[in-house]
This record gives structure tokens, sequence and C-alpha cells, in this order.
């Protein structure tokens, strides 16, 4: 007796429950629309699984039941490749069970006393809809890296819990590996995969104890839900242990940004601010783990007025460049050899601030391109205009971001400032972060290729800060490194430092390349640092960033110089 208004196949429904009044009620409810098969218990449910797994569009399982209970179903499905392929909907009375149930690999579930009709038909209906769409786009649920969902079940799923269990306290979690790509680039993608699957098998290990369920969202992010907890440093402990077992030469940081619970915040919000968590932990390997608070908040709504008032600030000219020297300290005594453009933004409302407040923010969305764009323009035009007024070029340092080298026209764009200010390349040089280098490295190959023949020199920005290999180092053509500034710190305390800045200086006198020590902030570093050969030194001992009328002090000053040197 085949009911089904489908025309070509009709849905088979297995109902399992070991309470007959059950049964029955969710017989009347599915006979009008499906073919509906009965189990009383486990056992049976898997034979006539078995028995039917072609025809069956779904299963309805009860939880607690004699011979073989609900859960046992779910994990011998979970391992069973053919059916693993049918949804199944669990019916239950505990509100804990459910998340159990749906980490066993459960679609859905229906609560009893068993909700009105039409719930129960749409629910269905709608598992299957969504089953067999799964199957036509051959989507898997599950990420077949780590096990755990794939982004758009997790999200189903989070969705469910928050609908139908309010009263359920969850927490949302965000986990990032550091520097992921260079890891990738540098150990290759297989080892890369090795570190998703450590990870993804602490989360499933902290999963098996703890009700919630996770996903990896894409790449190298991963998400959690679970009940709240207060302290989640340990599950970051034991994912970071996990990935830092594979290989004792490669070190891996991760972070981790959690949102508690929060009534009547949704699953949607909850991981926005778990994940701006998440970012706010970037590269603070001491504080790998940030729960989003009220200071988050206030970042966030800080970050979301910047975006908006970006395009504004560029019309109205509210950045403003300031100017860095950087000291010649070979000579008998310092000269002035070159300067640093570094932007700041002068708000209406909000005053001063600092690009280490927006130039993150900007990078991470591409519209850096914006702001770099305004201030190369804007140092071209000044070191065009020194030029001019004093007979003599003092070359600018320009800064370029991850994002620019990927912009197909920059060769070309920064060709057309020079001519435009007339001024030859070699009067402009770019900095170019160390991570820029790992990202794509034939792509930035390709472009200081280009801009070198131009005539553009290239330095190597915060050297040491992140994951820099001797290998890239004399792979890349460039011509200064820029030591990052806590190499320079301690090297007045620590021999250790000392030596290592030493170490630095060898390898870059090696390669032939010129060393600029940033952070110079004290005599005794710069003494340090004279008698190790560094050549040049950019800091607030000499002087931190200043206004272009201020700078232009410091050109008339070496002018003078050169001058009493020509007597
Ligand atoms: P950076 O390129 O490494 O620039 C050096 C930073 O170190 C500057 O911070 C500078 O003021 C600071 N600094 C210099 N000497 C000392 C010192 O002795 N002690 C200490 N503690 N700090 C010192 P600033 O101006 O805040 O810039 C921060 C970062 O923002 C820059 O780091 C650069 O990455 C980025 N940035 C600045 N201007 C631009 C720009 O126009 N475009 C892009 N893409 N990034 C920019
Ligand atoms: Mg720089
Ligand atoms: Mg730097």
């Amino acid at each position: 007796m085949i009911r089904s208004k489908q025309i070509d196949r009709p849905q088979v429904v297995l109902v399992v429950d070991d309470q007959e009044i059950n049964r029955d009620a969710l017989g009347v409810t599915l006979e009008d629309y499906y073919e509906v098969i009965y189990a009383e218990n486990g056992k049976e449910a898997l034979e006539l699984m078995n028995e039917h797994f072609d025809e069956l569009s779904i299963v309805l399982l009860d939880l607690m039941m004699p011979v073989m209970n609900g859960y046992e179903v779910l994990e011998r499905v979970k391992d069973d490749e053919q059916l693993k392929r049918i949804p199944i909907i669990v019916l239950t009375s505990e509100k804990s069970a459910e998340l159990k149930a749906l980490q066993l690999g459960a679609a859905d579930f229906i609560t009893k006393p068993f909700d009105i009709h039409e719930v129960i038909i749409a629910r269905v209906r709608r598992i299957i809809e969504l089953s067999e769409g799964k199957k036509l786009i051959s989507a898997a649920e599950h990420d077949h890296l780590t096990g755990l969902y794939n982004r758009s079940f997790f999200f189903e799923y989070v969705n469910r819990v928050y609908l139908y269990h309010k009263d359920m306290k969850m927490d949302a979690l965000v986990i990032n590996i550091e520097q992921f790509h260079a890891i990738n680039a540098m150990n290759g993608r297989e080892f890369g995969d090795d570190v998703l699957k450590a990870i993804g098998e602490g989360i499933n290990e902290f999963l098996s104890e703890h009700n919630g369920i996770g996903s990896r969202t894409h790449a190298d992010h991963f998400d959690i839900y679970c009940e709240h907890q207060d302290d989640y440093q340990p599950l970051h402990e034991k994912i970071q242990d996990k990935a830092n077992a594979l290989s004792p030469n490669v070190r891996i940081y991760t972070r981790m940004g959690v949102m508690p619970y929060s009534e009547g915040v949704d699953p949607v919000t909850m991981f926005d601010r778990a994940r701006a968590a998440c970012n706010m932990a970037r590269g603070d390997y001491q504080h790998p783990v940030i729960v989003y608070d009220e200071k988050l908040l206030q970042k966030e709504m800080l970050d979301i007025r910047l975006l908006n008032d970006l395009d504004k600030a560029i019309e109205e000219k509210q950045f403003k460049v300031y100017y860095q020297p950087k000291y010649d300290i070979q000579c008998d005594h310092p000269r002035l050899r070159s300067a640093e453009a570094l932007v700041r933004w002068q708000h209406p409302e909000l005053g001063m601030i600092s690009p280490g407040d927006f130039i993150p923010l900007f990078e991470g969305n591409g519209l850096i391109n914006k702001v770099d764009s305004y201030v190369w323009k804007e140092a071209s035009r000044q070191c065009s205009e020194w030029k001019k007024k004093y007979n003599y070029t003092l070359p600018i340092s320009m800064n370029v971001s991850r994002a620019d080298v990927y912009d197909f026209s920059l060769v070309e764009r920064l060709k057309k400032l020079m001519d435009d200010n007339h001024l030859d390349c070699n009067s402009i040089k770019l900095e170019m972060t160390e991570s820029a280098y790992t990202d794509d490295a034939k792509r930035v190959l390709e472009v200081i290729n280009q801009l070198r023949a131009l005539g553009f020199e290239i330095e190597m920005d915060d050297f040491g800060s992140g994951y820099s290999s001797l290998n890239m180092l004399s792979q890349m053509p460039i011509d200064v490194l820029k030591m990052d500034m806590k190499f320079v710190r301690n090297i007045e305390e620590s021999e250790t430092d000392l030596r290592l800045v030493k170490l630095i200086l060898d390898i870059a006198r090696y390669l032939g390349l010129t060393v600029v020590a940033e952070g110079v902030e004290t005599g005794g570093q710069l003494k340090l640092l004279k008698d190790a050969g560094c050549n040049l030194v950019q800091g607030f001992y000499f002087s931190k960033a200043v206004k272009p009328e201020e700078f232009a002090l410091m050109i008339e000053k070496e002018i003078e110089e050169r001058k009493q040197n020509d007597d």
C-alpha cells in the first residue's frame, strides 16, 4: 500500500520506537505522505535499514529502547558507508540527549511529547529534501580531513539548537592557526593537512567529553558550539599540543576567540563576536585565548566607524603623512640617509589615530590599497617638493601592503607616480612586510623583479617578526633588510639577543644586503649596533616620525653638513 504523492518512487520512512502508542501517533501523521515501516528496537531497525537501504528516505529513531538503544544504532550507522547516507531524526524527551545524538550524526530531533502533525511533517520533509539535495550536489556533511561538520551543516544544526533549545547555555568558539599559509608554504600541503587533522582530533576529543558540535568551516578556521564552560585554556592547550606533537622542528601556534552564552544573542552574532575575539588574538602568542567582552564590543564599533569614514577621510585629506629619519651610523657621526613615510589619521571627531589602529583593519578587507595609494601620492609629491626646494633628493621609503602586491596595476601605478612627480625610481624605496613573501612567493618574486628593474629599492620590513626562512631570504631579490624592533629591544641586557643580532648582520653581509635596525631607543643600543657593523638605524633615539615641516629641518641640517664636508 503506497500512499506517497511521489510519482516515480515511494518515499519510505522507518519509525523506530518501543512504545506502540508512539509508533501509532507517528504512523497516523506520516502515512498520508509516505510509506511507513516500523521497528520496535534498535536491532530490528538495523535489520530493516540493511534490507531497505536504497529505498529508505529517512529514519525516525527513539533513543531509549530495550535490546538495542538509539545511540548504539547511531554509532553503528556512523561507521557504515551504506547506512550513513540515510538521514536519522531522533525522538527524545531529554534535552541533553540531543546534542549527543547530533554528534553521532543525527540530522535533527523531534521532542516528545510529539509536536503537532504539521510540524513533524515539515521537519521530516525538510530533512529528506536536505539529504536528497545533498546527495545531488554530493556535498558531504562532514569535512573529509577532520570528520567535523562542514560549514553549512554546522550552522544548520547550530540554528536548530538555538531555536528549539533556548534554555541551553551555548558558547561560540572560533579557532585559527597562526600563519597557516606560511606553515603550508614552508612544510608542504601534506604537513598542513596533518596539522588540520591533529586540531580536528583535539576538537573531537573535547566534544566527546562535552555537549557540543564542531566544524572546520574553511581552510584553517574551526568553529565550536558547546555548552558553557568557564575556562577554555585547557581546550586550547590540548589542540596546540596535538599540532605540535607532529614535528619537533615546526612550532605551531593557534588562537581562540570565545563568545560566552549571552541571553537573546543569535548564533550568527555569537560567531561574529567569537571571530572578532579570535582576530584580536592574532599574533599575540602570549594571550592566544580571548573572550569577547565590552572592550571588544567598543573596538568593533570603532572598526565599523572607521570603515564608514574611510572614503570621506580620503576626500577630505584627513590622512597625514609623517616622516621618520633613518641614519647611517658607520660614519664619524650619524648622517641622515632617508626617511620612512608613516601615515596617521587626523580624525575630525576621534582625534589622531595611529596606524596600528586602522592599518590591520584595512589590510583585512583590501581597503588598504586606498590608504596606500593616498600615502604614496603624498610622499612622492613631498619628495619631489623637497628635491626642487633643496636641489637634493632624500630617498623616501613607502610601505607596501600584502594586498598591494596582488594588484596587477601596481608596477604601472608606481611608475606613473614617479613620472608625474619627475622623480627617478631610485628616489623611492618600497618596504614590504616580511609576511608578504610567504604568501605566494612566485607572484611576489615577479613583482619585485619588475620593480627593481625600474630602479626601486626593496626593503624587507619587520624581518624576523613572523616565519622567516633563510631559504626565502636568499631567494628574494631584495636590497635592504629591516630587522624587527624586537631583536634590538634587549641587546643591552641580553647576551643571547645581541648574538642573534650579530648573526643576522653576518647573514645579511654574506647576502650583500644593507641592514636597518628598527626601534633603536638608547645610545647603548646604538653603540652595540655600530660595533656589530649595522649600517642604518631608525628609532626614537634619533627621532619619532614627525610632520613634514619638522622633517625639513633635518634635511637642512644634513645639507649644511654636506657643504662643510666639501669645504
Ligand atoms: P613599520 O613599517 O614597521 O614602521 C615602524 C613603526 O615603528 C612605526 O610605527 C614607528 O613609529 C615605530 N617606531 C619607530 N621607531 C621606534 C622606536 O624607537 N620605538 C618604538 N617603540 N617604535 C618605533 P607606526 O607609525 O605606528 O606604524 C606602525 C605600522 O603601521 C608600520 O610598521 C607599518 O607596518 C604600518 N604603516 C604605517 N604607515 C603605513 C602606510 O602608509 N601604509 C601601510 N601599508 N602601512 C603603514
Ligand atoms: Mg615600514
Ligand atoms: Mg618595520
